[in-house]
């Protein structure tokens, strides 16, 4: 047994996942310290406050579920949360459940080092501390490190620029000003009708259209709240036998063509009109899994999207082509095609002419320059591996984290990384996490671990590490399950393609949150195969 351990556990992220991990393992009795490189909680809801950003998942089905009175006291006045909602709900558990005494904020690790021989892991921190704990867990999140492509001359730039993901706290006014947005993903699509409406005038750089559908999101319904939260415990459970971990949408029975065109288009239709992402997924049952049937929705969008928008040149740029729908992340917006029937919005294609580089005063094209006062960076993160990587991970006598993970990252259900003892990670490459509701999946993986923990100490064992075998079985079992689906088909952040000189690997687990939990459910009831215990 150790004795030089100043903790049970040290947890790195602040946000939604280690928030509940902190409650947890308090629960059981062990301590733990987080560390966050925030000034406070809230993680991805910290950072990302550009104009217009919510959460696409519906405000009653993304909330944790493991107090009762924390999910009935709770209020959401919108059917989608805003960024402020939902940081200051995070804010609300961090105080209901005084979890910030045991987070060391403004603090990030840089290196975490595990000894075989004493069983700890040593984390140092940026300010020259080290401390050492038998376990370590990465709350790090998918979505932490910006990606802020290298232009060249970005130092020029004699405006103002900013990432959407490190978004200044006072915000940003744009009145009077020429506006550039580099990047037309969910960022982007939130943002762009918001700037629009305050900037002189919106030039949004766009190099591959994507879909997006109304989220129709409104105030919520007091009468619709009040039966879901009495409706929550078997929602919750019911959420778990889903494929994304969202409850109230019944599985489609039928092939998108099945069905005759004028039926299809009608299903549609009422699915557009209900706003939802799930929902319009949800139409029919091959949507994800037949190009053939993926066409017909796909054609749908595209169509809403020709009638939406009065310039029809303006209207077939924004008509995705590139990739199948639903297989990058689908987008909900609130007037996000409309706002290209603005005078003061200019849509630039840089498929073809891409940027070359900021100069002191603008964007440079292939074939033009824009002249603008400030910059909008709205493209994307380093997902999934980029926060674990930028610590220096490794094992005293064995191999590191970055080495592990040359040819892409490879896990135990997307929880343990072979050859890295006591080293656990919340909703990883290898599961479900972001293709399911964030914070049931973040739930399922918090729950695992701490019953992991307390079945190692109720054997007198300390050390677990999942084998090799079991590693390259699932890796091998989340590469089949993608490429039986359409997902590989786009050059999405989930296949690492928007990371120069990152393995292209499609890296979520979509066989689904109910195949997913029935495989973590199965592994610990059968003695936690695939692990190795030692005491
Ligand atoms: P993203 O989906 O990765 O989009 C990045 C955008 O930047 C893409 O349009 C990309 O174009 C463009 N881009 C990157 N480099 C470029 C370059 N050199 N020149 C021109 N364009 C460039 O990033 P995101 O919008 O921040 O969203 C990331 C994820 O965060 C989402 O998929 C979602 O899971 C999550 N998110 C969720 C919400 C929500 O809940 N509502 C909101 C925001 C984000 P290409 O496609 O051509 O690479």
């Amino acid at each position: 047994m150790q004795v030089d351990r100043d903790f049970d556990a040290l947890i790195v992220g602040g946000g939604i996942a280690g928030l509940y991990l902190l409650y947890r393992l308090r629960g059981i009795g062990m301590s733990a310290l987080a560390f966050e490189a925030g000034p406070n909680v809230g993680g991805t809801w910290y950072w990302n406050r550009y104009p217009g950003c919510r959460c696409d998942v519906e405000s009653l089905e993304y909330s944790y579920s493991f107090a009762n009175d924390l999910q009935q006291e709770w209020n959401w006045p919108e059917r989608y949360g805003t960024q402020p909602e939902i940081l200051k709900y995070v804010n609300y558990v961090a105080e209901k459940f005084d979890l910030r005494r045991d987070i060391r904020f403004s603090t990030r690790i840089k290196s975490a080092t595990y000894s075989r021989r004493k069983m700890l892991w040593t984390l140092s921190t940026d300010k020259g501390e080290n401390i050492r704990a038998s376990y370590c867990v990465m709350a790090t999140g998918n979505l932490s490190i910006p990606q802020t492509p290298d232009f060249h001359g970005i130092e020029r730039f004699k405006g103002d620029w900013f990432h959407t993901g490190l978004w200044p706290h006072e915000g940003v006014d744009f009145s009077g000003k020429r506006v550039g947005i580099i990047g037309t993903g969910s960022s982007g699509i939130q943002s762009i009708p918001h700037i629009a409406q305050q900037a002189d005038h919106l030039y949004v750089f766009q190099r591959t259209a994507n879909f997006s559908l109304p989220a129709r999101n409104g105030p919520l319904d007091p009468q619709i709240e009040q039966r879901h939260k009495s409706e929550y415990p078997a929602r919750r459970k019911a959420a778990f036998d889903t494929p994304f971990g969202i409850s109230g949408y019944p599985p489609p029975d039928k092939s998108a063509l099945e069905v005759s065109e004028k039926e299809r288009t009608h299903i549609y239709e009422q699915k557009w009109q209900e706003g939802g992402q799930i929902s319009f997924l949800y139409a029919f049952n091959d949507l994800l899994l037949n190009k053939a049937s993926n066409d017909t929705a796909a054609e749908f969008v595209r169509q809403k999207i020709r009638k939406t928008v009065n310039d029809p040149t303006v209207a077939e740029l924004l008509a995705p082509k590139s990739h199948p729908i639903g297989t990058k992340r689908l987008i909900l917006d609130t007037n996000y095609y409309e706002t290209y029937n603005r005078s003061n919005v200019t849509l630039v294609d840089v498929s073809h002419q891409p940027i070359e580089e900021i100069s002191c005063d603008g964007i440079q094209t292939g074939d033009a320059q824009y002249i603008v006062d400030s910059i909008v960076f709205a493209t994307g993160f380093d997902a999934m591996t980029g926060a674990i990587l930028d610590i220096d991970i490794h094992v005293e006598d064995g191999f590191s984290i970055n080495e592990a993970w040359k040819q892409g990252p490879t896990t135990y259900l997307g929880l343990m990384m072979a050859g890295f003892p006591n080293l656990f990670t919340i909703t990883g490459p290898g599961s479900p996490g972001v293709k399911s509701q964030m914070i049931l999946s973040i739930e399922q993986h918090v729950d695992f671990i701490a019953d992991c923990l307390q079945h190692l100490r109720s054997r007198d064992l300390f050390q677990i590490e999942a084998t090799f075998e079991a590693e390259e079985s699932w890796v091998k079992h989340v590469k089949d399950v993608a490429d039986s689906t359409l997902y590989p088909l786009a050059n999405s952040w989930y296949m690492g393609v928007n990371i120069p000189g990152k393995p292209k690997v499609f890296m979520p687990y979509v066989g689904g949150v109910h195949t997913y939990k029935q495989k973590c459910d199965d592994v610990v009831a059968n003695g936690y195969t695939g692990f190795i215990m030692s005491p």
